[in-house]
């Protein structure tokens, strides 16, 4: 019985421990705002978890952030407790519309200094809409830039984007001064990985020359298997640089959270889940867009 509850006494003292430490940092505002797609063209390796746990998060450290749900499955929104039937204004409308994003912006009921650009269902008319239109990988940088520059300063855009390389996603890396990619940590992690940053050299070149892959988070790590570990070792040598620390771990909260409309920082904030997030978005913060 002892032996039993051993590890799992071990495990609440150091969650206390690691929740008292991200308590008790502060994080700088940035210099300018850090626009961050969330990008990866596998499906289900944790883009749309990670950008709420880390818009939430910084937001917690008194940053205000903004989602960008550019994804027509709109879990993002889900997740910040922002409504997205098909009424709904939102990226959609900004797309294809033209609509001003100051009117499709709402305020998540998770935090005071958070927002969202909330992405309903029609947004997956919006590639094929949007084919004639001039310009129309930039749609969303010339939006988010007007945006940027009529409201209170907002310090960091998390931009989630769906799981695929069409024009959504290439509006998602042009309105971005940086990507994050979330890998999750199983076989095969790698794959494709090469043909994303393909993408983005070519995305680089001829839309955005100041993108960067400024950060990798190694996702659903499981510290029981080799497996988990051997990608990570891999991951680590692929991106020695951009690699963070934090590693998310596979948890059940995590995945638990979107159900309730609320992100796990919220749901659950002690959760090793929730911790990892937290920890990963303070190394983000610090490390400025540098990389
Ligand atoms: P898509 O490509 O469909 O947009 P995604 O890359 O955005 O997917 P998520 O939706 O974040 O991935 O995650 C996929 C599923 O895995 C979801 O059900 C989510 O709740 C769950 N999940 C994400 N991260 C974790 C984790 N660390 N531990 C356990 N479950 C997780
Ligand atoms: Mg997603």
């Amino acid at each position: 019985m002892q032996s039993g509850s051993a590890p799992i006494l071990r495990e609440v003292t150091q969650n206390n421990e690691r929740a008292r430490r991200i308590q008790e940092t502060s994080l700088d505002r940035p210099e300018k705002t850090r626009i961050i797609t969330i990008s990866n063209q596998k499906g289900g390796v944790g883009k749309t978890t990670t950008a709420v746990n880390l818009a939430a998060s910084l937001a917690g450290k008194g940053m205000r952030v903004l989602v960008i749900d550019l994804d027509p499955q709109g879990n993002a929104s889900t997740a910040l407790g922002v409504d997205h039937h098909n009424k709904v204004l939102g990226s959609y409308e900004v797309l294809v519309q033209g609509l001003p994003m100051t009117d499709a912006v709402r305020p998540s009921p998770e935090h005071e200094n958070l927002l969202c650009l909330p992405a309903t269902i029609n947004l997956a008319g919006a590639e094929i809409e949007m084919v004639d239109v001039s310009g129309r990988e930039l749609v969303l940088r010339n939006a988010l830039n007007q945006y940027l520059a009529s409201v209170e300063r907002i310090d960091y855009v998390f931009i989630d984007s769906p799981p695929s390389l069409g024009l959504l996603t290439v509006n998602a890396l042009s309105a971005a001064t940086e990507v994050l990619v979330p890998i999750q940590c199983e076989y095969y992690a790698l794959e494709g990985v090469t043909q994303l940053v393909s993408n983005i050299e070519r995305i680089k070149r001829g839309l955005n020359p100041e993108l960067v892959v400024s950060s990798i988070l190694l996702t659903m790590f499981d510290n029981r298997t080799n497996l988990s570990t051997d990608v990570a070792q891999e991951v680590r040598r692929f991106f020695p640089t951009q690699t963070l620390e934090a590693t998310i771990p596979r948890s059940v909260r995590l995945s638990e959270a979107p159900s309730f409309g609320q992100t796990a920082i919220t749901y659950d904030p002690k959760n090793t889940g929730s911790l990892a997030y937290q920890e990963a978005a303070i190394e983000l913060a610090q490390r400025g867009a540098t990389l």
